[in-house]
């Protein structure tokens, strides 16, 4: 299973969290300037020193305003996404012509952000059914702390047999030496039963490629070539076998 628009909200939350932090740091006319949080975020995070790593380990700008980036393969990360997340805050706040603390901004955004790590409607009680027969692993791209931090809060965890996370594997989705990794940790026995993401080219496309059934969790439709299941609600998903008790 994915996590961010998956199984967690994540693009709609960081920008209901820019909204909130914008409002409560009191920038006039909040909705009109979120888009330029998450422009000056891009443009920081892009001309950063570790640009190319981070982006090869799955991380993105908007996440990384709320992410502790302690990676051990980028160990200068840490302190550096620091940094970015006040300059960015402190340009926000510039620009916006806002007399806040770019400080308080970026602890807002956190706190805001943080108290927005709620499952999607179905997701719990599908993660729950699903874990009753089968083992669920998590497949996810970001920051090994903010992923796993994500999963704890959205009380998931205790569903989630294992987590591989792309910073912790060293490649991200679609890359295939993530795919790789997480074929390698099968054993003997087990075989993919299905796999949920809201992404066709990071979830689908590569989870197809390895013959394995796969769901598309999805707002917009495009080709109709059948050969995945589009749902728009994670508890619609029907899994495609059963093991088990109830399989007899
Ligand atoms: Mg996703």
């Amino acid at each position: 299973m994915d996590l961010d628009d998956t199984l967690l909200p994540d693009r709609s939350a960081a920008w209901a969290a820019v909204e909130g932090t914008l409002h409560a740091v009191g920038v006039a006319r909040p909705s009109e300037t979120v888009q330029s949080v998450f422009d000056v975020a891009r443009s920081h995070w892009r001309s950063g020193p570790y640009f190319e790593r981070l982006r090869d380990l799955g991380i993105s700008s908007w996440e990384a305003l709320w992410a502790d980036l302690t990676l051990a393969s980028v160990p200068q990360a840490a302190t550096w996404g620091q940094r970015y997340r006040v300059e960015v805050w402190g340009e926000v706040l510039r620009t916006a012509g806002a007399d806040a603390d770019r400080e308080d901004a970026t602890r807002q955004f956190a706190r805001h952000r943080q108290a927005l790590v709620r499952p999607f409607p179905g997701a719990a009680g599908f993660v729950e059914r699903m874990a009753r027969n089968h083992e669920v692993w998590l497949i996810t791209n970001g920051a090994s702390r903010l992923q796993r931090l994500k999963l704890s809060l959205s009380g998931l965890e205790q569903h989630v047999a294992r987590v591989f996370v792309s910073s912790e594997v060293g490649y991200a989705k679609p890359h295939p030496r993530f795919f790789q990794a997480v074929s390698d940790a099968f054993t003997r026995d087990q075989a993919v039963c299905l796999v949920v993401g809201d992404s066709l080219d990071g979830d689908g496309r590569p989870a197809l490629a390895r013959g394995w059934p796969a769901v598309h969790l999805c707002g917009d439709l495009d080709d109709g070539d059948g050969l995945w299941t589009r749902v728009s609600v994670i508890g619609d998903v029907v899994p495609p076998c059963a093991h088990g008790p109830e399989a007899s």
